[in-house]
């Protein structure tokens, strides 16, 4: 039976996103949903399509722009299915907005802050600072395992500057 591949290293994907730009230049690049939808179209299906229930590589367009639907056994997949964008209840472009701002303080960043910055509550901006960190976490551990065959340049200063405030068990956000 066909097992789905775990996306791994979806959120090093993300940081190299974020990686060298300002606020201003992602608020640019990310201004509405569709940006941010498109922009993990790339991440997720640039490479070519393959259904995370079956495998098979071919898909007919989906419900929407972002969705692509299995032409083997029709299962419909959002772009965010598997990523820490999934079932989200807030818009996709306030969680971006988090992420970016999440991986780019070098110091800590209260949940009060973040959720006043984006215009959600605080508990959302908690909830979704915590599935960052985990996937953060994940990535860094599979990396240290020798899991992880991706291009050495994905993995920005970021996740090196968590890795030495683990180490000195500084609170880094
Ligand atoms: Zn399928």
């Amino acid at each position: 039976m066909f097992k789905a591949k775990y996306i791994s290293n979806f959120i090093l994907n993300y940081l190299a996103m974020f990686k060298g730009i300002n606020a201003i230049e992602f608020s640019k690049k990310f201004a509405n949903n569709e940006d941010c939808y498109k922009y993990l179209i790339t991440i997720k299906w640039g490479n070519g399509y393959q259904c995370s229930k079956c495998g098979c590589t071919d898909s007919y367009k989906g419900r929407t722009y972002y969705y692509c639907r299995c032409k083997q056994c029709g299962y419909d997949e959002s772009v965010t299915a598997n990523t820490i964008f999934h079932g989200m209840k807030m818009p996709v472009l306030k969680a971006f907005h988090m992420v970016f701002r999440l991986t780019a303080k070098k110091k800590g960043m209260s949940t009060v802050e973040l959720g006043t910055e984006v215009g959600v509550e605080q508990k959302t901006a908690w909830l979704f600072k915590r599935k960052v960190q985990a996937a953060m976490k994940k990535d860094s551990d599979d990396k240290l395992k020798g899991h992880v065959d991706i291009d050495e340049a994905l993995v920005g200063d970021t996740l090196l500057q968590l890795a030495e405030a683990q180490k000195r068990r500084v609170p880094y956000w």
